[in-house]
């Protein structure tokens, strides 16, 4: 075990809690070295953007298997996976063509196939939930439907999009438009669910310009143009997630898994998405490795790909080593970007809290000590989730992320190195801690697993997303 240092506050004469040795030195080299940032801007300024199943996420799986293999790493490698469909973004554009001539700002989102269209009225249904779209439904047959997915109904948003335009697509709508979230005119793209074909052409539009919409709607019919040319190949294709190992000293078969992933959106360069996790998790392997500090089990670091897509490669990694999975103790993943630490969220695990506040009761000096209960199904850590394994996600005061997140502004310059550093530290400290000291948790078994999901309203994109891939259930 670690040596302590015992502190003693000069002012009042009292003790303060003991501190691992190795958590100090940690801590202290990751702020220091500020190494996270340099990384950051290779990944996103000499590779760019790293869409899924394209060259750029290939170009910056090598550069991870590079940097882990120079670091001192353990078996480092690349595990692959089947992509169901691959897609490539081509130009976008939109035009009222009645009562007036304008340019709308509209950019496909992902996986959703081309449109070549003159003239078709459009039809806005508001806030959408699939429970809205009952047959026949005829009113939509030809038209441009304009809609919104707010969470709603015990539903992510995400959710109601991915149920809705299937239904919207067999009543023949056209296309579907989405308005954008961000402000500034700002697009977004994303495609939950819309694996390993979107149902129909579906385009986000700019805040201003649904506004303006629905101004002339509210005065008499808008017809609209569009056109969209993306490239969807149906035929599987093989993507990657990169591994790498720092091994334990007296527990090395059991595993805690800190993990990111490094594929973003193509419209800017995953600066914040996940651009940062991917830093913070290399720089806290480099870390490790240079101080030769080695905590009782394994340390399991594991960069994804196809995130984005609906946590491809997470998914693949978790049915790929369903065997293994008795001996993955806690995953712990980075991906809400830089903003300044909070805690770490546990999504559910109310068994796990009592142990994950004392393990990480060394980030009370960083103000990251705290835990939340909140539960999400879109990041890395959710099919290790409904597996029954201990998840901690970093938890982070959101700032500007959403504005940024999935946008064309997606770019470095948006990310405080400081900020990144401190989250390193965190992430750092947290990753030795948990691998160090007691287990946060046990795995639960299938029938508990599946309870939490249904308790904590997860239940439902676990089944979207399960399904959207292939049919395989990852619990024997
Ligand atoms: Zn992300």
């Amino acid at each position: 075990m670690a040596s302590h240092l015992f502190l003693v506050n000069a002012a009042t004469g009292t003790t303060l809690p003991p501190m691992p040795d190795a958590v100090g030195r940690i801590a202290g080299a990751v702020l220091t070295r500020g190494g996270a940032f340099g990384f950051l801007q290779a990944l996103t300024d000499t590779i760019g953007p790293r869409l899924t199943g394209t060259d750029n996420s290939r170009r910056a799986a090598d550069l991870l298997v590079h940097t882990m293999s120079q670091a001192g790493l353990e078996n480092v490698h690349i595990e692959e996976y089947q992509l169901p469909s691959t897609w490539r973004r081509g130009t976008a554009s939109g035009r009222l063509v009645a009562p007036v001539l304008h340019d709308l700002r509209v950019q496909s989102h992902g996986w959703a196939p081309s449109i070549h269209l003159l003239d078709a009225p459009l039809l806005d249904l508001g806030a959408l939930v699939p429970g809205d779209l009952t047959p026949p439904m005829s009113h939509v047959r030809g038209s441009v439907v304009l809609a919104d997915f707010p969470d709603r109904a015990g539903e992510f948003g995400y959710l109601n999009r991915a149920r809705s335009a299937p239904l919207l697509a067999e009543a023949g709508a056209a296309a579907l438009l989405i308005p954008s979230g961000k402000p500034s005119r700002l697009l977004d793209v994303t495609c939950f669910g819309n694996l390993p074909a979107a149902a129909l052409p579906m385009l986000s539009i700019a805040q201003e310009d649904t506004l303006l919409l629905r101004r002339l709607l509210a005065t008499g019919p808008v017809r609209l143009a569009l056109t969209v040319e993306n490239t969807l190949e149906r035929t599987p294709a093989a993507e990657r997630n990169v591994i790498a190992e720092w091994r334990g000293s007296s527990r090395p078969e059991e595993i805690i898994i800190v993990a990111a992933h490094f594929d973003s959106w193509d419209t800017g360069t995953g600066a914040n998405d996940d651009g940062t996790g991917v830093a913070a998790i290399v720089e806290t392997a480099r870390v490790l490795a240079a101080l030769d500090l080695r905590p009782m089990r394994t340390i399991r670091f594991v960069l994804f790909s196809g995130e984005e897509q609906g946590l491809l490669g997470s998914r693949a990694y978790v049915v790929a080593h369903g065997v293994e999975l008795d001996c993955i103790k806690t995953v712990i993943v980075m991906d809400q970007g830089a903003g300044a630490p909070r805690g770490f969220k546990l999504h559910g695990r109310q068994d796990v809290a009592g142990a994950a506040a004392r393990v990480i009761a060394p980030l009370h000096a960083l103000d990251a000590a705290g835990l939340s209960q909140e539960a999400r199904f879109d990041q890395d850590h959710a099919f290790f989730l409904a597996a029954g394994i201990p998840v901690m996600t970093l938890w982070v005061q959101p700032g500007e992320y959403d504005v940024h997140r999935h946008a064309m502004t997606d770019t470095l310059d948006k990310i405080d190195p400081r900020m990144l550093t401190i989250d390193t530290a965190v992430m750092a400290v947290a990753a030795f801690c948990v691998a160090d000291g007691e287990a946060i948790g046990p795995r639960l078994g299938a029938d508990a697993s599946a309870a939490l999901l249904r308790d904590t309203g997860l239940e439902s994109a676990f089944n979207l997303l399960r399904v959207a891939t292939d049919p395989v259930s990852f619990r024997a």
